[in-house]
């Protein structure tokens, strides 16, 4: 059984710069939840190292790679 890790999960957000508190915003996981989309920053995420301390978690989904600074200029 392969084992994940929420750093690379594209649900796992850290602070300061992607939000303001560190966690899971997987739907499923907050711990806080807003009802409608434009109030996403009053979320309160779950306790990753809680939901994934197996590293089994099922909703894992891997991040995409980003593309490298000089292929990005490239296609411009
Ligand atoms: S707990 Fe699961 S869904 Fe949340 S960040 Fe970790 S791997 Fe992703």
């Amino acid at each position: 059984m392969t084992q994940v890790h929420c750093k690379d999960c594209t649900h796992y957000r850290s602070a300061p710069w992607q939000a303001k508190f560190e966690g899971c915003y997987h739907k499923e996981h907050l711990s806080q939840k807003q009802k409608v989309d434009y109030l996403d920053e009053q979320q309160l995420p779950g306790d990753h190292r809680l939901i994934n301390r197996l590293h089994d978690c099922s909703e894992h989904e891997a991040r995409q790679q980003e593309e490298p600074l000089w292929k990005r200029l490239m296609r411009a």
